[in-house]
């Protein structure tokens, strides 16, 4: 039997390699919808390695779901490696699971197959595509995961960490431009998060490969230079990390932490910023030469929404005299 193999779809160089505006995802399961993703929007440019955080049921599975081609969006616009996953057809479809990108899931048994050595298994993904040069394919990513003295074992004969890194080897075999990990860690502990984490960096410094991580892993931004978080559907603030180099030599790291703006000029706060300075409601905007200053509102009391001075201005009545006007 020949398996038939669609090429790899063609792609535009220039564009970022993973590009969602305003998606939408509803499911709609006995009558009840869910918004699962409201609107999001995400950028990560090619070779970058991007962590998502965000609590349980924020979406972000969903998100992995439509940028891995398993499910699609209700609306917006995704273009991973080029590719458009709105408009896709069945047959790019497959090429696009095949060729354009990769898979880790959390749970380690789901990745393997488990009567399968971990040679074999990295192999399997190059058997579907008819690759013809398979056993230096597989040597040389035994070889960049570290694990070459796996090769000959099942899964269950390996730590939670080697199986992992397997399973990172299997989903780069096809070399695709990006690698998708929904919770790659969440079975492991901190010394094995570590080795996986750092395992797809190295992957993304050696192969030029864009990742996208979600995560739970609260060690998760010491590992990647950019992470996003996902609140209700939706990208909200996120913190990039640089290292300068200081006059005597020194390297520093640095976080920052950035908040998305949208079309309309909306944007959201980190929410340990507006519980430290109590803001709700209203806040004062003050307009500088180069940034915007943000305060609690003083004006407004502890209780009520609206204080009897702010209806006292001289163009308006106070409240008792428009008693008569409702
Ligand atoms: P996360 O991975 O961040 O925990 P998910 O993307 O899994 O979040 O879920 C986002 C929301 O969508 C949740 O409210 C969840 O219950 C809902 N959801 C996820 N998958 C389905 C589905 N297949 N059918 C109905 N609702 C779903
Ligand atoms: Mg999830």
């Amino acid at each position: 039997m020949t398996l038939h193999t669609p090429h790899a779809p063609p792609r535009e160089e220039s564009a970022p390699d993973i590009l969602c505006e305003d998606l939408v995802r509803i499911y709609s399961t006995e009558g009840i919808e869910v918004q699962a993703l409201q609107g999001l929007s995400l950028r990560v440019d090619s070779g970058d390695v991007v962590a998502l955080v965000g609590a349980s049921g924020s979406g972000k599975s969903t998100l992995l779901g439509i940028l891995s081609g398993l499910d699609t969006p209700t609306g917006g616009r995704a273009r991973v490696a080029g590719v458009d996953l709105l408009s896709m057809t069945r047959r790019q479809r497959v090429a696009y699971q095949r060729h354009s990108v990769g898979f880790v899931w959390q749970q380690t048994s789901r990745n393997l197959m488990p009567f399968l050595s971990a040679a074999e298994n990295i192999a399997l993904p190059l058997v579907i595509t008819s690759r013809r040069d398979r056993s230096e394919r597989v040597a040389e990513l035994l070889d960049l995961l570290d694990i070459a003295d796996c090769r000959d074992r099942r899964p269950a004969e390996l730590s939670g960490g080697q199986q992992q890194r397997v399973a990172i080897a299997t989903a780069l075999a096809n070399t695709p431009s990006v690698l998708l990990a929904d919770e790659p860690t969440g079975e492991l502990d901190e010394a094995m998060s570590a080795e996986v984490l750092e395992a797809m960096r190295d992957a993304s410094e050696r192969l030029g490969v864009t990742v996208l991580i979600v995560t739970h892993d609260p060690t998760i931004a010491e590992h990647v230079r950019r992470t996003v978080q996902i609140r209700d559907g939706r990208t909200s603030t996120e913190v990039l990390r640089r290292t300068l180099v200081d006059e005597s030599g020194q390297q520093r790291t640095v976080s920052q932490e950035y908040t998305v703006i949208d079309r309309a000029g909306r944007l959201q706060l980190p929410g340990s910023h507006v519980e430290r300075l109590a803001l709700r409601d209203r806040v004062r905007l003050e307009l500088e030469d180069d940034h915007v200053g943000v305060w609690p509102d003083e004006d407004s009391s502890d209780d009520d929404d609206l204080r009897e001075d702010d209806f006292r201005d001289e163009n308006r009545p106070a409240p008792d005299q428009t008693e008569g006007l409702r």
